[in-house]
């Protein structure tokens, strides 16, 4: 399971009865994007989950596919961002903080954890492919992100 299967929305029973529809917890479930980001949902949220909901579309649904939001640029985005975090020297804990005050969803920092293990060990295996094809300039590149990574 990827990572973005375990991220879930914060006050999920709070936002269900605000818009009288039920959805998954899970907030990359297709059903989720459908009916928590569209505008007639929006309307019937508070002001501090529409705040919340309303970054989180800007920041992760904002392409311009055909698909959209069922495209996976979504799920690509956030876990850019959960690296981002990481490389600003952040641990699980505080960023499911992060996640939390940013966009209201949380995860379990185990799962982070191993989220960011296998990060790692895809970058350790790029570096190694690359270094045995003689890709210097690759490999230097996933040996940087790596590094980026386990500070
Ligand atoms: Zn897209």
């Amino acid at each position: 399971m990827a990572i973005t299967d375990k991220i879930y929305i914060k006050n999920h029973q709070q936002i269900v009865s605000q818009l009288e529809t039920s959805f998954p917890k899970s907030a990359f479930s297709g059903a989720t994007l459908d009916i928590l980001f569209q505008g007639e949902a929006l309307a019937k949220l508070d002001d501090t989950t529409q705040d919340r909901v309303l970054d989180f579309a800007e920041d992760f649904l904002d392409c311009s596919c055909e698909a959209n939001p069922h495209c996976g640029c979504a799920e690509e985005k956030f876990v850019r961002y959960l690296l981002e975090l990481r490389e600003q020297g952040l641990g699980p804990d505080a960023i499911v903080d992060v996640m939390g005050d940013d966009y209201m969803l949380y995860a379990y920092p185990g799962d982070v954890l191993s989220f960011l293990d296998s990060s790692v060990r895809t970058l350790e295996a790029a570096e190694t492919l690359a270094d045995v094809e003689g890709h210097t300039e690759s490999a230097t590149q996933a040996r940087q992100l790596r590094e980026n990574l386990v500070r």
